[in-house]
């Protein structure tokens, strides 16, 4: 980065981030709080550091991914808890991805979490607070105007070919990639993968051990929450 970028007024402030403007009118800071919050903001609480290690996270896994060719929202890494982003419009249909049975993929089905699943399940939900996320289709995307057919044909193909990219990613951290949630945007270049990839959207299972490495750990009590953030991204961190 040679441009010197300051950061400006606060545009949007959601559950867990905060979104402030920039001098440069096509940049904004993602700032990472500790906040933690789950079930659709019900339960809430704060996780310590929590804020910088999904920014070095997610800032390690966009580089690498754009070193892969895939096209995100990451600019720079300004500080430990800022990451420098190109603004888009975000469309709002959450992009799911599910690789081993969990959560509501095994109350929907009737199957144990981490029965095996045969191929990658995608699924799409509403960015709605007020609704709680519902589960949508390419029929409702279409209908209701969420996005175009061809942003949803090129979100479709890159979602499928991040997540390969992603499952081989984890497996060489000896960690299973059980399911996490995307969300791209369009911007003057195009669709970009935006928002963050990070423990606080992904289910991530220790495949030695079977630990849960990610926000489960707040949703489900489990204890160690500010370790197991930490221990995350120094073995994500660990490779480049
Ligand atoms: P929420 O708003 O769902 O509570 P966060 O606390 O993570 O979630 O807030 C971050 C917000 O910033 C999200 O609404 C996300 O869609 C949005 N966002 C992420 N990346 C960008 C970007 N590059 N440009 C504009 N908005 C973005
Ligand atoms: N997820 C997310 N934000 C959401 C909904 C889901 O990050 O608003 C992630 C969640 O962390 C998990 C995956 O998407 O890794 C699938 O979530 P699921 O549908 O099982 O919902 P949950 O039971 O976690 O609410």
């Amino acid at each position: 980065m040679t441009e010197t970028v300051t950061r400006g007024e606060q545009v949007h402030e959601g559950k867990a981030k905060i979104l402030y403007a920039t001098s440069n009118p096509d940049l904004l800071i993602q700032y990472f709080t500790d906040n933690a919050s789950a079930f659709n903001g019900l339960k809430k609480g704060t996780i310590g550091n929590k804020g910088a290690c999904n920014n070095a996270i997610s800032s390690h896994i966009f580089a690498l991914l754009e070193k892969e060719g895939f096209r995100t929202h990451f600019v720079d890494r300004p500080s430990e808890t800022e990451m420098l982003v190109k603004k888009v419009e975000i469309i709002p249909v959450e992009v799911v991805l599910r690789n081993v049975v969990a959560g509501s993929l095994s109350k929907r089905m009737g199957l144990d979490e981490g029965a095996p699943i045969k191929q990658t399940v995608l699924e799409y939900y509403y960015k709605d607070d007020d609704l709680g996320d519902p589960m949508i289709n390419r029929s409702h995307i279409s209908a209701f105007d969420l996005a175009s057919v061809e942003n949803m044909d090129i979100i479709e193909e890159q979602a499928y070919r991040i997540n390969d990219w992603l499952v081989s990613f984890f497996d060489r951290l000896g960690i299973t990639l059980v399911d996490y949630k995307l969300e791209f945007g369009i911007s003057p270049e195009g669709v970009l993968l935006a928002d963050e990839i990070s423990p606080d959207g992904c289910r991530l299972w220790d495949k030695k051990t079977g630990e849960k490495m990610d926000k489960d750990r707040f949703r489900r009590d489990l204890g160690r929450l500010e370790e197991v953030y930490t221990e995350m991204r120094d073995r994500i961190l660990s490779i480049s």
